[in-house]
């Protein structure tokens, strides 16, 4: 009999800091929702869609995209995951889930937590809205998360 080697899993970790610039778009609609708590989106001068998260550029239309327009913080549940699983594989008691949220005024949607719901109360089509942090720090996060609209 060979003798066979098993191969040999090392494990490590490395912390990682990082900055990046949101970009124009971006820059903006972080600043709205931490100063103002509204979620802007841009819309196209050829299709019209309102593009949330804001973009500067049409990428079916292959324009500039200028005008900035406020969307409503409420708006659809277009799908929904659930995952038993922790970022560091272990298992929980409560599972987390993330969603995309059509909101009215914007075309595509927003992927996010859902929150102050358990799976099965979901339902793909029903009313969302925002939750927005007390403390708001300019990011994606000052949106705690989407519960089902009250
Ligand atoms: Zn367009």
């Amino acid at each position: 009999m060979e003798n066979q080697s098993q191969p040999i899993k090392l494990q490590g970790s490395i912390e990682i800091s990082y900055e990046w610039s949101a970009g124009v778009a971006g820059s903006r609609f972080f600043q709205e929702i931490r100063d103002n708590k509204r979620i802007m989106g841009t819309k196209c001068p050829k299709c019209g869609r309102v593009l949330v998260p804001p973009r500067i550029f049409c990428e079916e239309c292959f324009v500039d995209v200028e005008e900035w327009v406020e969307v409503s913080s409420k708006g659809e549940l277009v799908t929904f995951g659930e995952s038993y699983l922790g970022t560091d594989g272990s298992k929980l008691k409560e599972p987390w889930i993330v969603g995309i949220i059509r909101l009215d005024g914007a075309d595509g949607g927003l992927i996010h937590y859902i929150g102050e719901a358990r799976p099965e109360e979901l339902k793909i089509g029903m009313r969302m809205e925002a939750v927005f942090n007390e403390k708001r720090n300019g990011n994606i996060l000052d949106i705690k998360h989407f519960r089902p609209s009250k």
